[in-house]
């Protein structure tokens, strides 16, 4: 691959159209390879039977597929979450999690190597920040889901899994079937912050929500944000349809640079200016999320003051139970005290909160457990 070798799935079909009209090649030779590349999920210009031989040639000296080789890929024991180290091309390497919900897969992709942005609790956070991703690696990551969720040719369900004895392969190839084999639902909250990275994110959303390629509609991805308020501020007003997730974890200002320092450079007064200026001009409830954390911010007193500070806003919270992390000591809130803190939630504020399902815990795959080492 040639240094200057561009990656194609840094391209939006325009862009491809573009690079296609600038070599004096036909624009049709672009819908095919578009089609290729987010329809047959091509891994290989060598399964592109279609494209002329000048302009296959012409491709491979000049451009590249940025696949991310699998340095290791692990299940979780009860077969609901996939987690692939991926390869990059630099060498650095990343984390993307697969998960299966009762009717749906969720891809968590990344949008950094590492964070700079140093959550107390957050093993990514404990990393460091390496650098962002491309638009092409950010995308690279849900092609790569989406390929791996293709109907495998066995025809196979659950039931026939527990006799073959092998849950979690099985497991996968019941729900690619069951799934319709595609991908539909992206959460934008592995690895890295995605606001700190914002254009190539959101060159990625264009690519990937593009309806005649992967297809994921924009009101399936969320974007997760540790509270970038700049980047809150454009998102609102470049209005694409995403869900926005902030982090929230305190809701007083000393609390949260505890746990989040990124609060020392946008406090939470700003943040929640910042909250208020992107639902009223969006229309969009935000999700606020909470990582639950024993005896630090899961309080009856706790659950009152969020309930507060969101007074008046399309919100609904995500209670998030800590998950386990080697250097961080808290533990997760307990299940009576996460309800507790849900019902006042509920009762005194009307604030709608899910608590939100713990998976992948048995691979390291759960929020905030992403990091390579
Ligand atoms: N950088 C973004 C998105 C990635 S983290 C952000 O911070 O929002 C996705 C979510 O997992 C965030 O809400 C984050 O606060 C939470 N999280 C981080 N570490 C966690 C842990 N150890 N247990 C539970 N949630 C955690
Ligand atoms: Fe970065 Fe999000 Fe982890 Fe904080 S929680 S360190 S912002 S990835």
């Amino acid at each position: 691959m040639a240094a200057a070798s561009a990656d194609l799935y840094a391209f939006t079909r325009s862009e491809l159209d573009g690079l296609l009209v600038r070599w004096s090649l036909s624009p049709v030779h672009a819908a095919r390879l578009w089609n290729y590349l987010y329809l047959e999920l091509a891994a290989s210009f060598d399964v592109m039977p279609e494209l002329p031989e000048k302009v296959l040639a012409r491709l491979r000296a000049e451009t590249h597929l940025g696949l991310l080789p699998i340095a290791l890929a692990s299940d979780s024991t009860d077969g609901f979450t996939r987690k692939y180290l991926l390869q990059l091309a630099d060498g650095e390497k990343i984390e993307t999690v697969r998960m299966r919900f009762t009717g749906r897969v969720t891809a968590c992709i990344s949008s950094q190597v590492g964070c700079a942005m140093g959550c107390v609790f957050c093993a990514t956070g404990q990393m460091g920040f390496t650098r962002h991703l491309t638009a092409g690696e950010i995308v690279a990551q849900a092609v790569h889901v989406a390929r791996a969720l293709r109907p495998s040719p066995a025809k196979i369900d659950e039931n026939t899994c527990h006799l073959i004895g092998d849950i979690s392969q099985c497991a996968q190839r019941a729900d690619a079937a069951r799934t319709g084999a595609r991908l539909r639902n992206i959460v934008l909250m592995g690895m890295g912050e995605p606001l700190h990275n914002y254009d190539a994110v959101m060159h990625a959303v264009d690519i990937m929500t593009d309806s005649a390629g992967l297809a994921v509609a924009g009101e399936r991805i969320t974007l997760s944000t540790v509270g970038v308020v700049p980047g809150i501020l454009r998102l609102a007003a470049d209005r694409r349809p995403l869900h926005l997730a902030v982090s929230l974890h305190a809701a007083t200002q000393s609390e949260r640079a505890a746990l989040v320092p990124a609060a020392k450079k946008w406090p939470l007064d700003e943040l929640m200016a910042a909250c208020r200026a992107y639902s009223a001009q969006t229309g969009r409830r935000i999700f606020y999320e909470w990582t639950l954390i024993d005896g630090r911010n899961d309080s009856p007193d706790h659950a009152r003051a969020v309930g507060r500070l969101l007074r008046g806003l399309p919100a609904q919270v995500n209670l998030i139970p800590l998950n386990p992390i080697a250097g961080y000591s808290g533990a997760p809130t307990h299940t009576v005290a996460a309800k507790h803190f849900q019902h006042i939630l509920a009762t005194e504020f009307r604030l709608p909160s899910t608590v939100r399902q713990r998976r992948g815990l048995d691979i390291a795959a759960g929020c905030g457990q992403l990091a390579v080492l």
